[in-house]
């Protein structure tokens, strides 16, 4: 491919994304296509001559975007939000095109310093601990992110001991990473407690307390806690400095999963609930491709001393061994997590914390904490419906007073429309509606709309 054929089809492809993203509101929000509709539209073999690219982008409307969920809809309130940006996707597309592996600091200096300084520019604009400074790391997803607090921690356990007495701790309402983070660290799934949580949701400290004292009596060794900043299923937030109070007693590290909500502690004023307690953590991890304008994959880990995350991580072939390396001035990224190479993901950070600045990010949060605020008050307004969960950030939660089959039946209605879309969960075992505000271009009016179509088809 000639720079000018590149150019062009570049430009094309540019020019795709902006139509689409200018009219991806008019589209129906959820793909309903059947299972195999997409494959069968392909052909069975694949091309034994190169096609034109007119032929090549013409499939994207053929086959492809009937396929598409729209999650940059500012009508998608399911899961949590994706955010994508035009600032991050122009980071992604350099990125691509510069097409490094910056696993070592000497394989592309600027991809890891670049890294470490916006890092430490987010430990600013979040309100995060000093002890985070220079000891930041982007991860693909924040699953990778509390694996690698796994096995930091369960590496830093004296190795005499049989990793059979190794117990974690988490509460019940954790997201399912760390369950899989535990296996994939080779420990047994009983070997990680789930801790009950209060009225809230939020894990009980004394649950906590006490499931490690049983374990203790009986020469487990606790080695671990994964508190959570903004539940998966109801955003429920852990008392973090009471969960760091009873593991410092024994030695337990303690590993923060703010996937979705760490993204609000660029407003001042929600700190106090977002980050109590941070200062004495081992590690805490985000999704800026959750809430923060950055296209997956984002995910950004932070430890307060690097040395065991490295001394798990590290194994040092030949092939790898340089000199900058050698002098120990440098950080070389690919002992701070599984894989070797890594993709220049900073830069698409970097051009969005650049192209909004601190007042817009914090816009961009407000934005959806005050409309979630306006939605969970209209729910509470409404005989028909109970709000289950606390709507701390931008999560509302709510079920039919009707039962389960009327709460399930108002989902599938309100996604039938293509005009919205949301997803569910259980709380205190009811069938519970999530509506997941955040959305990139998701504005008041879209929210209100949403309530108009649930207050409709209720
Ligand atoms: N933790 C929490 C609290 C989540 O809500 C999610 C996903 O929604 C995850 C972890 C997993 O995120 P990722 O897809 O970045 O691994």
């Amino acid at each position: 491919m000639s720079a000018d054929e590149f150019r062009r089809a570049a430009h094309e492809a540019v020019d795709w994304v902006a139509d689409y993203l200018e009219r991806v509101e008019s589209l129906p929000v959820l793909s309903t296509v059947e299972p195999g509709a997409v494959r069968a539209l392909l052909p069975a073999h694949p091309p034994e001559n190169g096609e034109p690219w007119a032929a090549i982008f013409a499939d994207l409307d053929r086959v492809v975007l009937p396929g598409v969920t729209h999650w940059q809809s500012p009508n998608f309130f399911g899961y949590f939000p994706a955010n994508s940006s035009g600032a991050s996707i122009v980071g992604d597309l350099i990125s691509s095109g510069l097409g490094v592996q910056g696993m070592l600091w000497s394989t592309s200096p600027a991809c890891t310093e670049i890294e470490t300084h916006v890092l430490d520019w987010l430990v600013e604009l979040l309100g995060l601990p000093e002890q985070f400074r220079g000891n930041g790391v982007i991860q693909d997803s924040a699953s990778s992110a509390t694996l690698c607090a796994i096995l930091a921690a369960r590496d830093r356990v004296n190795p005499a001991i049989d990793r059979s007495r190794l117990r974690a701790y988490t509460s019940n309402q954790a997201h399912s990473s760390v369950e899989k983070g535990i296996r994939v660290a080779g420990l047994r799934p009983e070997q990680l407690r789930l801790v009950d949580v209060d009225d809230e949701f939020a894990l009980q400290p004394e649950a906590l307390a006490a499931a490690i004292a049983d374990d203790l009596v009986h020469d487990l060794v606790p080695f671990l806690v994964v508190a959570t900043v903004g539940t998966t299923s109801s955003g429920a937030i852990d008392p973090v400095a009471a969960v760091v109070e009873v593991a410092r007693r024994n030695d337990v590290w303690v590993h923060v999963d703010a996937a979705y909500a760490g993204s609000a502690a660029v407003v001042p004023e929600l700190r106090p609930l977002l980050n109590d307690g941070l200062d004495g953590v081992d590690s805490w991890c985000f999704d800026p491709h959750k809430w923060l304008l950055t296209n997956f994959d984002c995910d950004v880990l932070y430890v307060a001393d690097r040395s065991a995350l490295i001394s798990s991580l590290s194994v040092l072939p030949e092939y790898l061994r340089n000199a900058a390396s050698e002098s120990g001035s440098v950080i070389d990224y690919r002992d701070w997590h599984v894989p070797l190479g890594r993709r220049f993901r900073a830069l698409k950070l970097w051009f969005v914390l650049r192209h909004y600045g601190a007042v817009g990010l914090r816009a961009h949060i407000t934005r959806h904490v005050e409309s979630a605020a306006w939605f969970a008050a209209q729910v509470d307004a409404d005989a028909r419906f109970d709000r289950v969960a606390p709507a701390n950030l931008s999560l509302v939660c709510f079920a039919h007073r009707d039962g389960d089959a009327a709460s399930e039946q108002l989902l599938r209605a309100v996604n039938a429309t293509g005009e919205a879309f949301l997803t569910h969960t259980r709380l205190h075992d009811r069938y519970v509606i999530r509506v997941a505000i955040g959305g990139t271009n998701t504005e008041r009016a879209h929210v209100e709309g949403l309530w108009s179509l649930v207050s409709r088809l209720a």
